[in-house]
């Protein structure tokens, strides 16, 4: 059965799209340590960071780090950080997420969003992928 993120990234699911090239796709993540928190996916559905081959891998981060720029720009913050869990979806995914206190990067404090906040953020990421 297909993962979640393949159902995403194959349009069976909504999502809030911020970008998607070849191999990979990016979305806001639904449940969001911060406002403009993105998971960027390989459309390659393996578990495990450490299983994808290493053309893979490297795709993934020249993507992430592309898509991690843009929401440094867009969203107000200390700085962008990276995580990799995979404990809730095995289908790899890193998250990008604006810090503004070690408290975003733990996984225990999440915000609250309308579907305009989530609709304004992704536009205001994807300006600056153009
Ligand atoms: P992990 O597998 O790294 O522990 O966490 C999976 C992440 O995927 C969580 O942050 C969760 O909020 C997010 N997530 C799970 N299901 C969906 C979904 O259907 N849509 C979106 N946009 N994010 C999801």
């Amino acid at each position: 059965m297909p993962s979640i993120f393949t159902k995403i990234i194959n349009g069976d699911i909504p999502c809030y799209k911020i970008a998607e090239d070849e191999d990979n796709f990016a979305f806001l993540d639904i449940n969001p340590n911060a406002k403009g928190h993105t998971l960027c996916v390989p459309k390659k559905e393996v578990d495990r960071l450490m299983d994808l081959d290493e053309a893979s891998y490297m795709k993934l981060m020249t993507f992430s780090r592309k898509v991690g720029k843009a929401i440094e720009a867009a969203v107000p913050c200390n700085r962008v950080g990276m995580s990799v869990i995979g404990l809730e979806v095995p289908h790899v995914h890193v998250h990008l997420i604006p810090l503004h206190s070690m408290k975003n990067a733990t996984f225990q404090h999440k915000e609250k969003m309308s579907p305009e906040e989530f609709e304004k953020i992704a536009g205001q990421i994807r300006a600056y992928l153009k």
